[in-house]
């Protein structure tokens, strides 16, 4: 099996393949072949994968990667990549490295030379931010929040003013208290989208602020199983404070050098059309910061 990467190498090729995160139609037709063609599948969890393998009659050889004997195993698949062998790498669901095992075995083959072939397709979090209707063009991948409460505060006040978009992974068991967590650290308002069981028959996508959501899934139990993504639309600055521009404290600061407060605010408003206010306000707490 080639690729163009690996068109005239003699060593074999490491497939990162995706599989379904639910739907098993979602498995892409260059998976399927991928999959029926290399040497040897690495996968997190043999006997999960060989349920799939077998719905779509694969009959390739499994061999177990997971977080826990990857470093150590990596030399394994190394050796069969390096004699020739191509390779698969598969999770228990969706795209291999993304909160799964893959990055030491991943990292191990590049080093030594090896073409890493990605073959995209299902990605919760990618699912989840294309129906979600919160913007899409800047978001961060948190990946799973600490369990435990304090811990997960904390990371949450880490990106309390992030302003893009946020996408967290939550088990089910935790889903509750992590919105709850939310909601207290970003505010009842901010807006947030619960995604959960994907692609699957009780798929369910519910968005409002925090503080209905948490209300919402507290008061039914069967929003607290199954699998889910979190979205969270990232901070705004509150009204007022966005709309003095960069360029419009620089006119200020330049006038506030040649003349009181009030008048400098004023002059500024005239060639920026910035309300006079504002620049007040604004001269204001830059005074209170130096
Ligand atoms: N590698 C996977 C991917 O590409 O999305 C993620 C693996 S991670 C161990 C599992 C987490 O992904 C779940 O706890 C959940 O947060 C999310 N997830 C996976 N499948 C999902 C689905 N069908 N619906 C919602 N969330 C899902």
């Amino acid at each position: 099996m080639t690729t163009s990467a690996a068109a005239n190498s003699p060593l074999g090729s490491l497939y990162v393949v995706a599989t379904p995160i639910g739907n098993l139609d979602d498995i892409s037709a260059r998976a399927l072949t991928i999959l029926r063609g290399v040497a040897l599948i690495a996968a997190e969890d043999t006997r999960h994968s060989a349920r799939l393998m077998q719905h779509f009659g694969i009959g390739t050889p499994l061999a177990a990667c997971h977080e826990h004997n990857e470093r150590d195993q990596g030399g394994r698949f190394l050796a069969r990549l390096l004699a020739g062998d191509d390779v698969a790498l598969i999770s228990d669901a969706g795209t291999p490295l993304i909160s799964d095992p893959g990055y030491h075995l991943v990292r191990q083959a590049r080093a030594a030379g090896i073409a890493v072939v990605p073959v995209p397709g299902a990605c919760a979090l990618i699912a989840a931010l294309s129906a979600a209707g919160l913007p899409s063009d800047r978001f961060i991948f948190e990946g799973f929040l600490p369990a435990k409460a304090a811990g997960r505060r904390g990371r949450l006040e880490q990106v309390k003013e992030e302003p893009r978009t946020l996408i967290f992974y939550e088990a089910p068991h935790r889903i509750l208290e992590c919105l709850q967590d939310m909601q207290a650290v970003f505010g009842d308002e901010r807006p947030a989208l619960l995604a959960r069981e994907l692609t699957k028959t009780f798929e369910t996508l519910k968005g409002m602020p925090l503080a209905e959501l948490a209300a919402w899934v507290a008061a039914d139990s069967n929003q607290q199983r199954g699998e889910c993504v979190v979205l969270v639309a990232g901070w705004q600055a509150p009204e007022g404070e966005e709309a003095v521009s960069a360029e419009a404290m620089r006119v200020l600061n330049l006038l506030l050098a040649e003349m009181p407060l009030k008048r400098a605010a004023a002059l500024a408003a005239e060639i920026t059309g910035v309300r006079k206010n504002l620049l007040y306000q604004a001269a204001l707490e830059q005074q209170k910061d130096v």
